[in-house]
């Protein structure tokens, strides 16, 4: 029989280039490359097998059937081959875990050995061919390449569908439009057997996945050419598959944005370029990559290569870059975490490498943190904590507990301030010093915001206002910048006052100076806004940062609160008493009333009251306390006031 290989031939030219540009183009090596490169030279050598058959069939009179037979049986063995590389590539992209990942291996596996056994016994059995007098014969198990060929069709259909969700979208399509093509083309090749039809198919399966999903220009970062965030995922989870151990080094150019407004973007680039390249030299090919602007990471296979790094790295950036005539010095905090030693999962590396770069940061340029026991123990404190604090959220398991302010003119408890607690069945007390820093980083502090606001506000309505006698004419709340900056607080507090009928006047929000600073503006719209409204603003901690009365006239604080540590310090240190007091008689010729916070001593609230102090919360005149305790309290102070503030 004469066969047509026109289309083998025409694949073949198509193949080989991708071939070439597969080779010298940079790939990053992973468990889907090593697959695409291994089905690209089956295919290549397929296509050359087809087509030297079709000769040698052809010329059957000069070729020995020995040749032909060898070449026969060549082809089979990669036909089954080739499917089963498809498969594997699938098996990758979809990432199978655990008792799936055996199932899905035994689905792909089992057929291909199968097949290839059938193969291995065909000179023998004539199961998918034989030869007679020199001439090739389709064998009585023919038809079983094709059903192995829909089955592997079929199968990669499946487990794309099963992984919708971690399979892109791009991927799906790509899968579903060469299915279709590739069906197209075994029906076509069963209707003419004389059309050569494999290598058709197997290039339009190569070529989709080339430029769909295995394009190289996606792994690199555009500026320096080498690899990015998504390279360097890549990289880290084929390595913990394989259970490869490494050092993963994290570079964080200090104050990048500073080399950026100095030099101009077109220099901070080419540094960025100069140090791409030296980091490339340090760790090698495909150990380097450029996460985000000023963010490098380099990975170390061994011990060895990780102090060769890190030594290269200090002497490097202990010199000056430079680029264009500009001589630029960079400072950097490095990072090293070490695989499998300190994590096991990719999330907890991103978490850690997160925790780690604030730490390196607060310490300063050119630090280099390696994580150790007691920071994996912090980490994993971190973890809890913020699972905590998640569930009680969702749960609404928060309390707010009320401490009071006291008047040291009218002698009475006048005001509270509402303190979120939280009581975890596991952790048991979470303070808020812990969770609220976390909270704010990851924005669940809007939340705790909203419903301490609201329990504040229920308290208010229920045992507040109908019961003047009490005297409480205000709730303190604390604001954090995070609720400045990321919601607008107008919208977040007037709606809930209205559903609970609570006069804004009874809200004093707090708020630190490094909030007031950090969004003026918006600090500015809200104090008219809700100031116009009734509500209070009262600057919490004074003292404890670069305190500055400058703020106190460019930001209209009914009240002013001075820390607990500057207080403790009042009573310890002369100096900090003259600072003190200074800083109580600035305030006070600026006519704003003064609470003092951290009392808890009857010696140390007349000290405050000798200085002229309006106010004081402190232990001495009450802790923190649930609602129904709180209000018990404050009928018993108001009744029996020096008593009371004693036994404390
Ligand atoms: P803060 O706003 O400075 O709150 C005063 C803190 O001082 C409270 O700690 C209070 O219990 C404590 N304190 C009061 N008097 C004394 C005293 O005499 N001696 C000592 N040693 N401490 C005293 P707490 O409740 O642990 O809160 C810590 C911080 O957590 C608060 O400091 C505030 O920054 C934050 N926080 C608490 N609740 C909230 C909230 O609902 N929202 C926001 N954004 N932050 C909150
Ligand atoms: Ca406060
Ligand atoms: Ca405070």
């Amino acid at each position: 029989m004469q066969y047509n290989y026109d289309f083998e031939i025409a694949s073949l030219l198509v193949m080989t280039i991708i071939f070439l540009h597969f080779t010298f183009i940079r790939q990053f090596p992973s468990d889907k490359t090593k697959i695409f490169g291994m089905l690209l030279l089956t295919c290549i050598a397929e296509c050359c097998i087809n087509i030297l058959s079709s000769v040698g069939l052809a010329n059957a009179a000069l070729v020995p059937q020995s040749v032909n037979e060898a070449l026969a049986f060549a082809f089979f063995v990669l036909e089954g081959l080739n499917s089963y590389l498809i498969f594997c590539y699938f098996m990758v992209l979809c990432d199978f875990q655990g008792k799936a990942k055996t199932l899905v291996r035994l689905l792909g596996g089992v057929p291909f050995l199968l097949f290839e056994v059938m193969v291995i016994l065909t000179p023998f059995s004539g199961f998918f061919y034989y030869f007679k007098d020199g001439a090739y014969y389709q064998g009585f198990g023919a038809g079983t390449g094709y059903v192995y060929l829909v089955y592997y069709f079929i199968l990669n259909v499946v487990l794309v569908f099963f992984r919708r969700r971690v399979v892109s979208r791009r991927t799906q399509v790509t899968m579903m439009l060469y299915t279709v093509a590739a069906v197209g083309v075994i029906v076509i090749q069963y209707r003419i057997r004389g059309l050569l039809l494999t290598s058709a198919g197997n290039t339009l399966i190569i070529m989709m996945t080339y430029l769909a999903m295995q394009n190289p220009s996606e792994m690199l970062d555009p500026v320096t050419g080498i690899g990015n965030e998504s390279a360097l995922g890549i990289q880290l989870k084929n390595r913990l598959n394989h259970r490869t151990d490494m050092a993963i080094i994290t570079i964080n150019i200090h104050k990048f944005h500073h080399i950026n407004t100095v030099f101009g973007m077109e220099n901070s680039d080419g540094l960025l370029r100069e140090i791409g390249k030296y980091l490339l030299q340090l760790g090698g090919k495909f150990h380097v990559f450029h996460n985000s602007g000023n963010t490098f990471t380099v990975l170390a296979d061994t011990q060895e290569d990780t102090e060769r790094i890190l030594h290269g790295l200090k002497t490097r950036f202990g010199q000056e870059w430079v680029v264009q005539q500009n001589h630029i010095v960079v400072n950097t905090a490095v990072v090293v975490q070490h695989y499998p030693r300190d994590f096991e999962r990719l999330p907890d590396y991103m978490g850690m490498r997160q925790m780690l770069m604030e730490e390196a940061k607060a310490s300063g340029a050119r630090t280099v943190i390696e994580t150790d026991e007691a920071f994996i123990e912090k980490y994993r404190r971190r973890m809890q904590v913020e699972m905590a604090v998640g569930r009680a959220i969702q749960d609404r398991t928060f309390q707010v507990y009320y401490q009071p302010i006291y008047s040291l003119k009218e002698r009475r408890i006048v005001s509270l301030e509402a303190l979120v607690r939280l009581f975890d069945e596991e952790l048991g007390f979470i303070p808020p010093d812990e969770f609220i820093p976390m909270a704010e980083r990851d924005g669940n502090i809007i939340h705790i915001g909203a419903l301490v606001l609201e329990e504040c506000c229920k308290f208010l309505s229920r045992h507040v206002l109908s019961n003047v006698s009490l005297g409480i004419r205000t709730v303190h709340v604390n604001v954090s910048t995070v609720q400045c900056l990321r919601q607008d607080l107008t919208e977040m507090i007037v709606p809930t006052l209205e559903k609970y009928h609570v006069p804004p006047s009874m809200i004093t929000l707090e708020i630190t100076e490094r909030t007031a600073i950090s969004t003026p503006e918006r600090m500015q719209m809200y104090m008219k806004a809700l100031g116009e409204m009734g509500v209070s603003f009262a600057m919490d901690d004074y003292g404890s940062g670069n305190s500055n009365c400058s703020y106190l006239i460019q930001f209209p604080f009914q009240e002013v609160k001075i820390d607990k540590d500057i207080v403790n310090a009042y009573f310890a240190k002369e100096t900090a008493r003259i600072v003190l007091e200074n800083e109580i008689r600035t305030i006070q010729k600026l006519g704003i009333p003064l609470i003092l916070e951290g009392i808890e001593t009857k010696e140390q609230s007349e000290a405050m009251e000798r200085l002229g102090v309006d106010y004081i919360q402190g232990y001495y005149y009450g802790r923190p306390m649930p609602e129904q305790e709180c209000l018990r309290y404050i009928r018993n102070f108001n009744q029996f006031p020096e008593d009371y503030a004693c036994q404390q």
